[in-house]
């Protein structure tokens, strides 16, 4: 018996998405062979999923956040699939060998081992700059992270944040509110006595680069009433750790800050270390076909999802579009290899580029807009702020619970003027 493997390397949510889709939905529909099986193999160097979404909350307080709500076991997620079907490896992917269609993986126990694929899905999203945002290893390593971090920030008295996007507002407004108090209702626009103060450094003339400037102002609105404020139009160069524990950040108008604590939140660096460079952009994303999401360089069978791919600007919601597109493409391509005929149509992606981003700003208040149009305070508050999303959807996207039914899809028939040009190629 042999076993023909997808692999999917990285376990959050594009590898777990794209995992119970094909678990689903793909190997019951592939090829019947004597003698072959099919499988899905997980690469993740943690055991558990971590709900990223909520670490600008749990980095600042875990009576707010606790561990119990933002880790989930990944393994129990997958054992109610056929025994054979699924494997989950504890390790990280370190070098892929295209011509023997293998990757190899240094597994949690430090030794070595090779995995061959029929199909590679990459799925090793990005790293951010502060570990606070990103589970490298294990849930208990990102557990003490955050012990050590909210012991130093009991006694900050500066705060100083790098970035503009939602990440960096969200981990400003947590703390703020953490370090000053919530306001009440008739509290003055800034607070009189604040413990600490927080500042945002922001690269652009506005914060929240997807949203229009009115609800960036609003932004900056609720995060004054907080006690922090935003310097725009300047970047971070760099920061220093000082002898006293205090941070020196070097800001690019000359005007430096000294912090108790720095947090770089500028945005997330592709995984991408492993691949091949060919593979890649020049942003270290990997390169892909924008619309069937296969790695052109990688030969046949390499898809990529999730914020590690050339075609997204990111975000989970965008990624819950790619999956059955990539699956759909996978389907097609392994059932004309196994099955030694020509291979149907193409399924395709078209990013959502609308107006679409919720930031919670504090535990009570926040801005954002769907699909174009604008969302009161109290709806992100109602959507996000209460528990940014975990309670409804952390175990659903641990759980694939989206993915119950295959996603429906039409191939376009092919166009008479489309054949003539393949006829005439
Ligand atoms: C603090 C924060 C808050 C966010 N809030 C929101 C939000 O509210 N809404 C939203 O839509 N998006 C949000 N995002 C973005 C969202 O988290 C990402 O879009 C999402 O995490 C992308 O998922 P992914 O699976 O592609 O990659 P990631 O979540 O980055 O996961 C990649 C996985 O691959 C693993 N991995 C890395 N290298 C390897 C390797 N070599 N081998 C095997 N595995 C590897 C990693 O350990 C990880 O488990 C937020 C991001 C951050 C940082």
């Amino acid at each position: 018996m042999s076993t023909e493997t997808i692999l999917i390397l990285g376990g959050s949510f594009a590898g777990l998405n794209a995992a119970h889709y094909a678990l689903k939905h793909t190997l019951a529909q592939l090829p019947k062979k004597d003698g072959v099986s099919y499988n899905v193999t997980l690469v993740n160097p943690s055991k558990d999923f971590f709900w990223r979404i909520a670490a600008p909350r749990a980095c600042v307080s875990k009576e707010l956040m606790p561990a119990s709500k933002i880790f989930f076991p990944i393994e129990p997620a997958f054992a109610s699939y056929p025994k054979g079907s699924f494997t989950f490896v504890q390790g990280s992917a370190t070098h892929v060998e295209p011509a023997g269609r293998s990757v190899s993986v240094t597994l949690a126990s430090g030794e070595q081992t090779s995995i061959p694929y029929a199909a590679l899905i990459i799925a090793t999203g990005i790293s951010t700059p502060s570990s606070l945002f990103t589970q490298t290893t294990s849930r208990a390593g990102l557990t003490e992270e955050y012990d050590a971090f909210q012991k130093s920030l009991a006694a900050a008295k500066t705060v100083v944040i790098g970035g503009g996007g939602p990440v960096a507002v969200e981990t400003a407004g947590e703390i703020a509110e953490f370090l000053n108090g919530k306001p009440g209702f008739m509290a003055p626009a800034v607070p009189k006595n604040p413990k600490a103060k927080v500042t945002l450094v922001c690269a652009d003339k506005k914060m929240l680069p997807i949203l229009r400037e009115a609800i960036s102002q609003q932004a900056e609105v609720f995060l004054k009433r907080l006690g922090a404020e935003v310097l725009y139009n300047t970047k971070v160069v760099t920061s220093k750790d000082g002898a006293d524990g205090k941070t020196e950040v070097v800001l690019s108008t000359g005007k430096n800050l000294e912090a108790d604590i720095y947090i770089d939140a500028t945005g997330g660096r592709p995984n991408t270390g492993f691949l091949p460079k060919e593979w890649l952009d020049n942003r270290n994303k990997v390169a892909c076909d924008p619309k069937t999401l296969r790695v052109t360089a990688a030969g046949p069978h390499v898809y990529v999802l999730g914020d590690a791919g050339s075609y997204t600007r990111g975000g989970v919601m965008d990624m819950v579009d790619a999956v059955p597109v990539a699956m759909t493409n996978l389907k097609t391509d392994l059932t004309a290899h196994f099955s030694n005929s020509q291979p149907g149509a193409d399924r395709h992606y078209t990013a959502n580029l609308s107006e679409q981003q919720i930031c919670p700003v504090g535990t009570s208040k926040g801005v954002g807009a769907f699909g174009g149009y604008k969302v009161p305070s109290t709806m992100v508050w109602a959507i996000k702020g209460r528990d940014y999303l975990v309670g409804q959807l952390g175990a659903a996207t641990v759980n694939g619970d989206q993915w119950k039914k295959e996603s429906k899809w039409k191939p376009q028939p092919v166009v008479a003027s489309a054949k003539a040009g393949l006829s005439s190629a």
